[in-house]
């Protein structure tokens, strides 16, 4: 995503004074080599790691035998603690021809970018994807089964994504029942009581993804699923099996790469040493890379309503960041939801360039319990995109 980014970015650099943007070609093919070549260099390096600590890998699929007995294809292990850690993957939807289309792990390898990708699902994956394609020059047309796309956006950054989609030339349908996709990869579909065709070269399904649980004959150990993931307390513990664990997608709490490697030793510890770690999650940053990225921490402005709580709000678009404007970098907003009488930080919402590393800002400041007006006092780079948060905390 990140080359596409700069591939967009270049192409509008004649503003800046940039010359030749116009000719400016992206190679497709040299992208997934690249990232292919870092994914196994990762991976490569991680093995090493394993092998100095002295932890046996066993290759093949493993599943219960028994209550404390795996089996991994017909290799027998017996443990005192297990902990479950088999993510998750995308799922198939059931409609007719769903076997027409890829998932996102069959688009990273893709040797040729579609000229016209049809995206099935309007979640983040179906976002990101969406975004990167339609950046790169592919026709991108997104279809959402429920009333709006990434619903659980800030309504607020929805309708600034939806601005920006717009402008990335992404076509955006809700309300969408899929019928199936034909042969030459058609999706016909129900749009409200219309029925319609989007042709495409690529459909991407992009319609959620279930644990890896399902296939590791849970029952025999007697542990409990819920969601399609392991059922587990804070402790990370399975709630039917003690001596069972889960982390990462598995446990399916979050489905991000951070929540793996911060559940991970907690459970290996709560499993070896007693429970001793809860995991906590009361300030938990995340993103969306879409292009430009979205970047949120903490509760919605609807959610704090729900909650009941008295919240109050402040918004600061980026053109009235100065290093936004010498960047280029205009696109998108901050928005700050805040207890009024408290003054404290519930949410912050960044659609943005860098808005990934922009909302780290924020969930540091609220994990250190500084108040709205604290961080609206406190001294900061300038220029930077990074000072928008803090005077968007000043507002209001
Ligand atoms: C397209 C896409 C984009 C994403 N982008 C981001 C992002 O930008 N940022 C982010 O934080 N997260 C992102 N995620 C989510 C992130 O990849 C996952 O949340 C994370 O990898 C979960 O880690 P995990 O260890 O639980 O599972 P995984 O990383 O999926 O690892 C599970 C492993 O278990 C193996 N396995 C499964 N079943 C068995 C079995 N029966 N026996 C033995 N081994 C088994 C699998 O082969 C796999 O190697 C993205 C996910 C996708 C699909």
């Amino acid at each position: 995503m990140s080359t596409i980014e700069l591939f967009w970015r270049a192409r509008k650099g004649a503003a800046l004074g940039l010359r030749g943007t116009d000719n400016l070609s992206l190679d497709w093919r040299a992208i997934i080599e690249r990232k292919d070549r870092i994914v196994e260099s990762w991976s490569k390096g991680k093995e090493e790691n394993l092998a100095k600590l002295g932890i046996a890998v066993l290759r093949g699929k493993g599943r219960f035998s028994g209550p404390n007995e795996i089996d991994i294809e017909g290799k027998k292990l017996t443990a005192r603690k297990v902990i479950i850690a088999t993510g998750s993957r995308p799922a198939r939807p059931s409609f007719p021809g769903a076997d027409h289309g890829i998932t996102s792990d069959d688009l990273i390898h893709l040797k040729e970018q579609p000229a016209r990708l049809v995206v099935v699902g309007g979640g983040f994956i179906g976002l990101e994807f969406g975004f990167a394609l339609a950046r790169a020059g592919s026709k991108v047309t997104i279809l959402q089964s429920g009333p709006q796309i990434g619903p659980a956006l800030d309504d607020e950054i929805r309708e600034a994504l939806l601005v920006t989609a717009k402008e990335a030339a992404i076509d955006i349908f809700t309300g969408v029942q899929v019928s199936r996709i034909a042969e030459n990869s058609t999706v016909e579909a129900r749009v409200g009581h219309k029925n319609m065709s989007f042709p495409a070269d690529e459909v991407l399904l992009a319609t959620g993804r279930p644990s890896n649980v399902d296939n590791l004959n849970l029952p025999k150990a007697s542990v409990d699923v819920e969601r399609s993931a392991v059922k587990v307390n804070e402790f990370l513990q399975s709630v039917s099996n003690e001596n069972v664990y889960a982390i990462g997608d598995a446990a399916g709490k979050h489905q991000h790469t951070p929540v793996a490697w911060y559940e991970g030793p907690i459970a290996a510890r709560n499993a070896l040493k007693g429970n001793e770690r809860k995991v906590d999650f009361s300030v938990f940053p995340s993103a969306i890379f879409t292009i430009p990225a979205i970047g949120q921490v903490g509760l919605t402005e609807r959610e704090a309503l729900q909650r009941g709580l008295k919240a109050k709000v402040t918004r600061l678009p980026f053109t009235s960041n100065p290093a936004a404007g010498v960047r280029d970098e205009t696109e998108g907003m901050v928005k700050v939801v805040y207890e009024e009488a408290t003054d404290k930080v519930l949410g912050v919402h960044v659609l943005g360039a860098h808005a990934e590393d922009m909302v780290q800002i924020a969930a540091v400041g609220m994990l250190g319990g500084l108040k709205r007006s604290q961080l609206g006092a406190a001294h900061y780079v300038f220029p930077t995109l990074g000072g928008a948060i803090f005077d968007a905390m000043a507002l209001g």
